[in-house]
């Protein structure tokens, strides 16, 4: 089972990719996630995608074309994988079509640019274990530090406001076609993901006929 996320940053992608990876035993993979783990290598490739990163861009195509390649060849995609970020680009869809992956379903996730801002711009995370909070909708219990480990929470450099408003544009201007792409194909369904996770994950099993083995 091949599962593509699809929608705008701050859509919930990541949650919802990962309530059902644990359910299915499929990995999850989040392209972002392979990314700001490139970042912390300090790399020079590590250093490049940083500044793409940091400015509310992609990183070019051909970057992701190894990156996307060298993960789906790893043993744990062999029974299937969720894909949480990847394609962006309509050139990226077509990278998977010409790696002959076969995708069985893409979940378009909806939101309203407005509250995308009020979640990305309230979004903290612990440096040290990962863990997201929301300074209004999900706050630590101190509201500063993590609950798990007790790190000083921060703000990721592209959820400040200018950077989240540039990843709109980019998400209209090169994301967005994919729903045109993909509902062309006869695979997209779209979720409302503009309350919270409980609600998205039963649109998502609707949106599939509950057709997945979850425990
Ligand atoms: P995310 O964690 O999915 O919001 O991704 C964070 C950032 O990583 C994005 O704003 C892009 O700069 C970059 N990124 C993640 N996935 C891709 C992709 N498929 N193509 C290009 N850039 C990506």
């Amino acid at each position: 089972m091949n599962i593509i996320f699809l929608g705008p940053p701050g859509s919930g992608k990541g949650t919802l990719a990962d309530k059902v990876s644990k359910a299915v035993h499929i990995p999850a993979i989040s392209t972002g996630a392979l990314l700001r783990e490139a970042v912390r290598s300090q790399s020079e490739l590590g250093k490049q995608i940083q500044q793409y990163i940091d400015h509310g861009n992609l990183v070019p195509d051909t970057i992701m074309g190894n990156l996307i390649k060298d993960r789906l060849q790893l043993k744990d995609c062999q029974d299937g994988f969720i894909l949480d970020g990847f394609p962006r680009t309509i050139e990226q869809a077509q990278m998977l079509d010409d790696l002959g992956i076969c995708i069985d379903h893409v979940i378009n996730l909806t939101i309203s640019d407005e509250q995308i801002v009020a979640r990305l711009t309230g979004r903290r995370v612990c440096p040290k274990c990962g863990a997201t909070y929301h300074i209004e909708n999900l706050p630590s219990a101190d509201g500063k530090h993590c609950d798990v480990d007790g790190a000083d929470l921060t703000q990721r450099e592209d959820d400040h406001p200018e950077t989240v408003r540039r990843r709109l544009v980019v998400y209209h201007e090169l994301t967005e076609p994919l729903i045109a792409y993909y509902s062309d194909k006869q695979l997209l369904r779209s979720v409302d993901s503009s309350t919270d996770p409980a609600n998205t994950m039963q649109g998502f099993l609707k949106a599939i006929d509950g057709k997945l083995d979850l425990e």
